[in-house]
């Protein structure tokens, strides 16, 4: 049933803060509700240069899971909407995307340029079991060949989609990445609340590489005092290994503050004693460097070492030099080690 737009549209209102205002919604489960969001164009141009990847698609607006250190709530603050939670209860389905895609795709093989399916939300996130939307762009993306092609998730959902995934392997130079922050299932509990627990992710590594499918594990965003102690990143790089992926790509957790919003107060509830650090931390930027970067860094190559894992297969010059790059469904990552 298409209900009412939730906003009401004026001519005062413009571009994404009018389209998501003409947005219809088309269902509602328990606190979620989901809307129908016009697109102009399906592939979003990443013009810094500094990033892996030319061309994003991101099929989803908001995130279901809610990580509570997610960076990209502040993408909800585009649509002039300022509650954090609504990033994770109204989720916008950008429905016409598969067939927008259709008509760009060539224009991106013939640029040549590597294009990342899922930089800002899990493009498998729950929404996805309702409109499929990420599943016809994999069927679109399965009409040309010849594409630098990567997709990132958190959710078990990809394998629904094994049998285009095999496709992709074999037409396009295709890869995965499965983020996995911790192998703690009671934290990653915590962490990222409504997200698969580690282990079926692990499982998940397994099955895609087993079917030929090229796996990395994002292990990002690392967190102080919570996932970043030499026993918690060895378990983690170990099990990547065990799974079959073929690297382990990392960054250290950053804090804009659309994001601090919502982290802050989780780190008061649940670990009240790293609050402190964390002010002192992140008080003069939202990103951690100097020593502690360093140390991480030095961590995360010796253990890549150990267990027979890359670290930035394949990427462009300008990540290699270590400009900033995005990945893992929501996460920042600058390039460690
Ligand atoms: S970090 Fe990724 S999976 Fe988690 S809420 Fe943000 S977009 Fe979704």
């Amino acid at each position: 049933m298409w209900l009412l737009p939730i906003l009401p549209a004026s001519p005062q209102r413009t571009g994404l803060v009018r389209l998501a205002a003409l947005s219809p919604p088309v269902h509602q489960r328990a606190q979620v509700h989901y809307y129908a969001l016009p697109s102009r164009s399906a592939l979003n141009r990443e013009a810094s240069g500094r990033m892996p990847f030319a061309w994003t698609l991101n099929p989803y607006r908001g995130c279901e899971f809610g990580c509570k250190y997610c960076y990209a709530r502040y993408t909800h603050e585009f649509m002039e909407m300022w509650e954090s939670v609504d990033f994770e209860r109204k989720i916008y389905a950008k429905v016409s995307m598969p067939d927008l895609l259709r008509a760009e795709l060539r224009q991106a093989r013939d640029k040549g340029l590597p294009i990342a399916l899922g930089t800002v939300t899990d493009p498998y996130q729950p929404a996805e079991k309702r409109f499929g939307i990420t599943r016809r762009v994999l069927e679109a993306f399965t009409s040309i060949t010849g594409l630098t092609l990567s997709l990132t998730t958190k959710s078990l959902l990809i394998l629904r989609d094994l049998d285009l995934l095999v496709r992709l392997a074999q037409q396009h130079r295709f890869s995965v990445h499965m983020t996995i922050v911790t192998t703690d299932e009671h934290l990653a509990r915590q962490l990222e609340p409504k997200a698969p627990p580690p282990a079926r992710r692990f499982e998940a590594v397994a099955r895609l590489t087993a079917a030929g499918v090229r796996v990395a594990v994002n292990a990002m965003p690392i967190l102080p005092g919570l996932t970043d102690s030499r026993a918690a990143l060895e378990d983690l790089v170990r099990r990547a290994a065990a799974s079959g992926a073929s690297a382990v790509h990392c960054n250290l957790l950053f804090l804009k503050p659309s994001a601090m919003k919502e982290f802050m107060p989780f780190l008061q509830r649940e670990f009240p004693h790293l609050v402190a650090r964390y002010r002192q931390l992140y008080a003069r930027s939202a990103y951690l460097g100097g020593e502690y970067r360093e140390r991480i860094s030095a961590l995360m190559a010796e253990l890549r070492k150990r267990y027979g894992l890359a670290n930035r297969e394949n990427l462009p010059a300008a990540a290699a030099k270590g400009t900033p790059t995005y990945g893992a469904a929501g996460q920042l990552r600058l390039p460690l080690g």
